[in-house]
């Protein structure tokens, strides 16, 4: 009788949740996250969108672990606690990925952004991510993890200023980035990393389907990249992957921008 091999890979045996796994960065890392051996627990609000996401991924890996798929509102609580305890049968969490957000499309300035716009935007891309980690941190020590690793979606914009305001996201985004170094120090002891991601802008429906056809906006961004071009979702889920990984053991509280070097830009490169 043949014994089953334990599975291979950087994130071998590891329990992981990936919160709006059906978009675009949270797909190419729940793919990645299982390459790597990972189970993992895709999650999103989009009920047909996340059955879509997980055909996508057990079609690339046909020898799978678990691939689970769960809907989830994460601006709810019960929901991101159910999400979590969906872990329990697999022997507890090891690692989250808060990444869920939206950017919405009546999102302006001071001036002109609808409180409801606010209320929701934060809702979702800050309450969301706290119940995430909340929910990690009690499922760890109910496992007795010695290390776990969470990481959570920011943005450049949590790091520089835009011209072409969104200012209720921008705020959320400051939030996660506070939050999460916050968090990194407090449970350092316990051996749980918490990292933020602060991606540029990228190919991916949150931006594109917004950015549409307007040639003028899409310039209006594409001139501060460095490189020339907006990035794409795979390039996040590789420096995620590096965070969720125990070769990062030592990294911690880390703002980790991903961005072709535009946050270090003055001038725009030729
Ligand atoms: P996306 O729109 O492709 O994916 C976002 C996913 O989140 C969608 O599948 C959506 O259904 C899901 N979602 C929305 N509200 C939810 C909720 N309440 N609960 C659970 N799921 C919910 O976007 P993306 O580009 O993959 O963005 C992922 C993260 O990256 C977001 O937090 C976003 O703010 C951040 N980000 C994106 C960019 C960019 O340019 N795309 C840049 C910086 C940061």
């Amino acid at each position: 009788m043949g014994s089953v091999s334990p599975p291979k890979g950087r994130l071998a045996g590891k329990n992981c949740i990936v919160t709006g796994a059906a978009g675009g960065i949270g797909l190419e890392t729940s793919i990645l996250f299982a390459r790597e051996g990972a189970n993992v627990l895709m999650a999103d609000i989009s009920g047909p969108a996340l059955e879509k996401a997980a055909n996508k991924l057990k079609e690339l890996i046909p020898e799978h672990q678990n691939i689970d798929t769960i809907i989830c509102d994460v601006s709810k609580e019960s929901d991101v606690q159910a999400m979590v305890a969906h872990t329990d049968a697999w022997g507890g969490l090891d690692v989250i990925f808060n990444n869920a957000g939206i950017m919405h499309a009546d999102d302006a300035d001071a001036v002109d952004t609808p409180e409801k716009i606010w209320d929701l935007t934060h809702n979702i891309n800050v309450k969301g991510v706290w119940y995430g980690c909340k929910a990690a941190v009690q499922s760890f020590r109910k496992h007795g993890k010695k290390k776990a690793s969470v990481i959570n979606t920011a943005s450049v914009v949590a790091l520089v200023g835009s011209a072409t305001p969104q200012l209720a996201y921008t705020a959320s985004k400051g939030a996660v980035l506070a939050m999460t170094r916050e968090l990194a120090i407090v449970h350092a002891r316990e051996g749980y990393r918490f990292n933020s991601l602060c991606p540029a802008p990228l190919n991916t429906p949150l931006l594109q389907d917004w950015l549409g056809d307007d040639k003028a906006k899409r310039y209006r961004r594409e001139v501060h990249l460095p490189g020339g071009r907006f990035g794409e979702a795979i390039e996040q889920a590789y420096g995620v992957l590096f965070l969720a990984s125990d070769e990062a053991s030592f990294v911690n509280g880390t703002d980790f921008a991903i961005d072709g070097g535009m946050t270090k830009a003055y001038v725009t490169a030729e």
